[in-house]
């Protein structure tokens, strides 16, 4: 339902919680986030609101500044901590908006070729197919291409990869995905107030389109590979 990403040298979690606060008008039934730090990706996922995640960090802080949240709004599988975002599979991590219409063939023959699914969400089969991508190309970006290009149904994801931690990719098809520019530091939300206090430069994503943050700079794509020249808007409303 939610989504917020953060590269960039700050810590990551308080920005992404602060924007996922300011998303939680659209509602939601649990929250989760995830940080890259030293090479190792670390998850907190709870049921229920906000709070409860934020009681969860306190408790057990993450820290990196690189990093992916979401509120979920369950759509396949009931609201709990397992079926919570982000979902990860190997070096994968994901949180996503949507529906992904062929879940049950892409997740019948994944766990055909011997991989474990830990939750009933359309979501897990998407950061195992990115998996099975990587494992196969060894490359992050193009292991997304290849798994968005066999996805149907609607989606906006933000994509970790342990093995690859100062890389992070956001792509939309049918759900809505802003990009935010800052100085030296970039922003991911499924909406405008979840970021605008950090910046009012925003790229809007087209269906189809894709974005890798890389060594200080955002590369916009189309999800089959062609590069896009995208250009910022200056958003000056408030909410
Ligand atoms: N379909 C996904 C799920 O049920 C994402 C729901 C959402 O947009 O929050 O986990």
């Amino acid at each position: 339902c939610g989504i917020v990403g953060y590269v960039g040298s700050q810590e990551a979690t308080p920005i992404i919680l602060d924007g996922l606060r300011r998303l939680e008008y659209r509602g939601y039934d649990s929250a989760g986030v995830c940080t890259i730090a030293a090479g190792r990706a670390a998850v907190r996922r709870s049921e229920g609101k906000l709070i409860n995640l934020e009681r969860l960090v306190t408790e057990a802080p993450l820290t990196g500044t690189i990093g992916i949240g979401h509120t979920r709004w369950a759509t396949h599988g009931k609201p709990s901590e397992t079926n919570a975002h982000p979902h990860q599979a190997g070096s994968i991590i994901v949180v996503h908006n949507g529906i992904i219409e062929n879940y049950l063939e892409l997740k019948a023959r994944l766990k055909a070729d011997g991989r474990e699914f830990k939750s009933e969400t359309d979501t897990e089969v998407i950061s195992h197919l990115i998996d099975e991508k990587y494992a196969a190309t060894g490359t992050f970006v193009e292991a997304v291409r290849l798994a968005l290009q066999e996805l149907r149904g609607a989606y906006a994801v933000c994509i970790l990869c342990e093995q690859e931690p100062n890389v992070l990719v956001a792509a939309k098809q049918g759900s809505p995905m802003v990009v935010g520019l800052g100085a030296g530091e970039f922003f991911v939300a499924s909406d405008i107030p979840a970021i605008l206090s950090h910046t009012r430069e925003m790229v809007f994503l087209e269906d189809g389109e894709m974005v890798v943050f890389r060594e200080g700079t955002p590369s916009f794509s189309r999800v089959t590979g062609e590069p896009l020249e995208k250009t910022s808007r200056h958003i000056d409303w408030s909410p």
